[in-house]
């Protein structure tokens, strides 16, 4: 591929680009390209040009332009997959092409319960449409930024907490800006086929999955499945005795979702990330070491009282449904942990509560008879009160702030870990989801975070009844370039050891492009086939997912 800053011809393709979509829109500042140059990971590229189209021709255009100078152009529609790249390109120079103006909710179809939407939609913008128009839906969002896109995220093959979780399961219907400027409907269907949003398989061959996590083509539009907003609603939190008990409690849990008693994801948070979640890294009890020590964690687990594992999960259904699962899964889950029960009235009374509590905070005295009164502490309120809504389709910023752990402060507002430069990668793998599995896959991550002296945060995040995705994060301080080559050493030292022990990978980095299918070369092969032929200039993302390197 041809860089464009090095190439003759760059005024002649910035002015082409901007007859397509307009001066405005072809960025080339200094400070432009450096907004689109950035992670919580250590990646780094800048692109030539950042470019923001309006609609599926203007795309198609800006994607001819690439073939004709043999550039790389690189889909983004936010551009929020903070610690697997955000915006970035595999190599330098790269047209980048941010879909954020194509933010048209298209239609919401009421009867059958699906939107049709544009790539620059995000999950805060849905799900206040939704509630807006008084809509009975919830749209399943992450718990990443509600500045994140609904369309990216599930191309990325991205999870939420409600029964639509599967967020690429819930894409139906593409239309989609092949590399050769054509734009194709997936589904095979005719023009106005009346089941394209509501039949995934379609007829023929099934090629929606061609463009996830891929580089063949730029998604310009989708339907997305919307879940009916359910008469009840509960959240069930399981805090663990003992971290002995977690390979038990997977069984368990397994059991309760194959049995379709449990119909949404289980998200299995350990104490680090818990802590993450609630303060900045104590620095003041681990002078000079990168890590915790386990009596810190544990200290830390009883000043904050917190449990060494978490689960949490939803319960959606009619009233009557609720009340009998909740108590099938209080009976399920007692043996192993507390059982904390909400609701949308004990969550306003947590609401209160936190906010009377951090009034209070400064009398000596109240903050001790609080915590004993309540069995919890002020951060772990906030916590709890801020996932509750993502359970609900509620997306919020304040989880996500987790990524500023090692970082000397955390906004509260607007967050954006990228711009902050805070250090957050991620080690995602996919596991069965066994107690046995689980246990393995511990045992052998441990030891590798343990000796680059660096914190094991993760989550089990039970992706369908019979797999989970163990969800690793790696925080560093980026002030400290040392502890940078540790996580790095780290990342490579992990993704290594999984895919050795059969543990596939759920989701890459950009920075992982090139190790990503090494290990299963035919596949490899079989993808690169269909890149060339789709693709034969490469001009849509070479190299994304090792594909066309
Ligand atoms: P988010 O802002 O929700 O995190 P991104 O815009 O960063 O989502 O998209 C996630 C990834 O998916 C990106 O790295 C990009 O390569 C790919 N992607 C995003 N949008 C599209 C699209 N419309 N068509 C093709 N690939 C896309």
């Amino acid at each position: 591929m041809v860089e464009l800053v090095r190439s003759q011809s760059i005024n002649l393709v910035l002015d082409k680009l901007r007859g397509v979509v307009g001066v405005e829109n072809v960025v080339t500042s200094a400070e432009g390209l450096a907004a689109r140059s950035r992670d919580t990971s250590l990646w780094h590229r800048t692109p030539s040009v950042v470019v923001y189209p309006a609609t599926a021709q203007e795309v198609a255009e800006v994607v001819r332009i690439g073939a004709e100078f043999r550039l790389a152009v690189w889909p983004f529609s936010k551009g929020r997959n903070w610690g697997y790249g955000a915006s970035m390109a595999f190599e330098d120079g790269a047209v980048i092409v941010v879909l954020e103006r194509m933010n048209r909710i298209v239609e919401v179809n009421q009867e059958l319960a699906y939107a049709v939407i544009e790539p620059g939609v995000t999950q805060g913008q849905l799900n206040t449409y939704l509630k807006a128009n008084r809509m009975k839906f919830w749209a399943d969002s992450t718990d990443s930024t509600p500045e994140g896109s609904v369309i990216g995220n599930a191309l990325e093959r991205g999870v939420g907490y409600t029964p639509y979780s599967d967020h690429f399961g819930n894409l139906c219907g593409l239309e989609v800006v092949l590399p050769n400027g054509d734009l194709v409907r997936t589904g095979g269907g005719p023009e106005g086929s009346h089941t394209w949003h509501t039949y995934k398989w379609g007829t023929g061959p099934y090629i929606d999955g061609l463009f996830s996590q891929s580089n063949l083509g730029i998604v310009v539009k989708a339907g997305v499945w919307l879940m009916p907003e359910p008469e009840a609603f509960n959240c069930f939190i399981c805090e663990l005795r003992d971290e002995r008990d977690l390979p038990g409690a997977i069984d368990t849990i397994r059991r309760l979702r194959l049995d379709g008693i449990l119909r949404a994801n289980v998200h299995i948070v350990n104490d680090v990330l818990f802590m993450a979640q609630m303060m900045q890294y104590p620095y003041d009890l681990t002078t000079g070491e990168g890590r915790m020590r386990n009596e810190v964690r544990a200290e830390l687990r009883r000043r904050f009282k917190i449990a060494p594992w978490s689960i949490t999960g939803g319960i959606y259904g009619t009233a009557e449904q609720v009340t009998l699962v909740r108590a099938v899964v209080k009976k399920a889950l007692s043996p192993y942990g507390r059982i904390t029960i909400l609701n949308d009235r004990r969550v306003s009374l947590v609401n209160g509560l936190t906010e009377t509590w951090k009034l209070l905070r400064p009398v000596p005295g109240v903050s001790g008879a609080l915590s004993r009164l309540t069995g919890s502490s002020l951060e772990k309120f906030e916590v709890l009160r801020h996932v509750y809504p993502i359970l609900k389709g509620e997306p919020g910023e304040f989880i996500v702030s987790f990524a500023y752990f090692k970082s000397r402060y955390r906004p509260r507002r607007d967050v954006d870990p990228a711009r902050d430069a805070a250090g957050l990668s991620w080690m995602a793998v996919l596991t069965p989801m066994t107690g046995r599995h689980v246990s393995e896959l511990l045992a052998l991550c441990e030891p590798i975070f343990r000796r680059h002296e660096l914190d094991m945060s993760t989550t089990f995040i039970m992706v369908n009844p019979r797999t989970a995705l163990a969800l690793m994060q790696i925080f560093y301080n980026r002030e400290i370039p040392e502890e940078c080559q540790r996580a790095l050493a780290l990342h490579h030292e992990l993704m290594d050891i999984t895919v050795k022990a059969g543990y596939q990978q759920y989701r890459a980095s950009v920075a992982d492009s090139r190790s990503i299918l090494n290990a299963n070369p035919q596949f490899q092969n079989l993808a690169d086939t269909i890149k060339r032929a789709v693709d034969p200039d490469r001009v849509i993302a070479p190299a994304r997912y090792g594909i066309g390197l």
